[in-house]
């Protein structure tokens, strides 16, 4: 009788990374007894077994040319023993083996223009989605927000100066695939999408399309004699879902695609539970290649954070001690009914959903 067939390792997926480890965590992989942190950017693991690792972070500009990766690569093998990795942020870590080469691997760094940092109390690298280069919707380019704001908050990444660790997320659209962040910038769309009839019937699967609107905002329609769909722009409530399936859909508008600015979401257990962030800024204009007014509203939140904190309260912890009111007040920003949710209509307005009822 034939054996069974094992199965065959397909070609797709995470390949297994231990055999990109740095040689010492391969060895004490779930055998530390202890870490600690000797200055911003610098990480030291100790083993059971004595063995000891000091881990270097950088920032780089995250969608980096083939020129930058081989810079990082080239002071990888000359100063770092040949390892990196990258953190779920985009920063860049560099492992060795003993505390005599850190100093000379941050020289190295910092003269190629990669500042250390984002370890700690410090706001670490913006975690963000693809924006322009990669992604067929964006309405803005997240990355490029990312590296403009990145440049303003340059000195707070190097340094742990912040009450807690703060996490910053961009979106390139209201789908948001960036996640929660203490402070998150994501698109907002201010007008229904605009039909291209002459289109939908050949590019769109009508019944899917129908079926993504969360507030069943959309119908079939014969527009001119062809299948097409119409959009109760009553309804609308503007999220983007029907431009991915349906691209003549088009929602994406250079002056009423905006900007909008969330605070106080974490996804972490420690000290708190986990929180949903909330928006507070909305109307920003998408201003390319600074957005200089996205920035002004993301400093002036941390400035207020950094200064009003108490020591190990996240961007949550604060705004729920000191409650919404202090927070606009503080940080100076104006409050519509549009922000927050929390009003009173929410629980009308989350009714809306055809999936969600309760
Ligand atoms: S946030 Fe939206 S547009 Fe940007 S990469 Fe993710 S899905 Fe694409
Ligand atoms: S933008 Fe959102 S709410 Fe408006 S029609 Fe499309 S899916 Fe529905």
């Amino acid at each position: 009788m034939s054996q069974p067939q094992m199965r065959r390792a397909t070609e797709s997926g995470v390949p297994d990374n231990k055999q990109f480890l740095h040689p010492l965590l391969a060895k004490n992989y779930g055998n530390w007894k202890y870490h600690d942190r000797p200055r911003p950017g610098v990480l030291h693991h100790v083993a059971h077994n004595g063995d000891e690792v000091w881990t270097v972070r950088a920032g780089t500009q995250r969608q980096m040319d083939v020129w930058t990766i081989r810079r990082l690569c080239d002071i990888a093998d000359k100063h770092a023993e040949g390892h990196v990795r990258f953190t779920i942020r985009s920063n860049i870590e560099f492992m060795v083996s003993s505390w005599d080469k850190v100093a000379p691997l941050i020289t190295a760094l910092e003269q190629g223009g990669f500042p250390v940092g984002g370890t700690g109390n410090s706001v670490s690298m913006i975690a963000h989605t693809q924006g322009w280069l990669h992604c067929d919707i964006p309405g803005t380019d997240a990355s490029g927000v990312v590296k403009a704001l990145m440049d303003d908050l340059y000195d707070e990444f190097r340094r742990e100066e912040m009450p807690n660790r703060v996490h910053l997320s961009t979106s390139c659209c209201e789908i948001n695939c960036g996640g929660q962040a203490d402070i998150a910038i994501i698109v907002q769309h201010t007008k229904p999408p605009k039909i291209n009839h002459d289109l939908v019937a050949n590019v769109c699967e009508r019944p899917a399309v129908v079926a993504r609107c969360p507030v069943a905002a959309i119908r079939p329609a014969l527009v001119n004699g062809k299948p097409s769909l119409e959009v109760d722009e009553k309804k609308c409530i503007c999220c983007g879902a029907c431009y991915p399936p349906c691209p003549p859909m088009q929602i994406n508008d250079p002056e009423h695609s905006k900007l909008a600015i969330w605070v106080g979401g974490k996804n972490s257990n420690a000290r708190a539970k986990p929180t949903f962030m909330k928006m507070v800024a909305a109307g920003l204009p998408n201003n390319p290649p600074r957005w200089p007014e996205v920035g002004e509203v993301v400093t002036r939140i941390l400035r207020v954070y950094k200064a009003d904190a108490r020591g190990w309260e996240r961007m949550s912890d604060w705004i729920e001690r000191i409650g919404w009111p202090r927070f606009f007040e503080k940080t100076g920003l104006p409050f519509t009914k549009y922000l927050i949710d929390d009003w009173r209509g929410a629980r009308a307005n989350l009714n809306a959903s055809t999936h969600i009822r309760f």
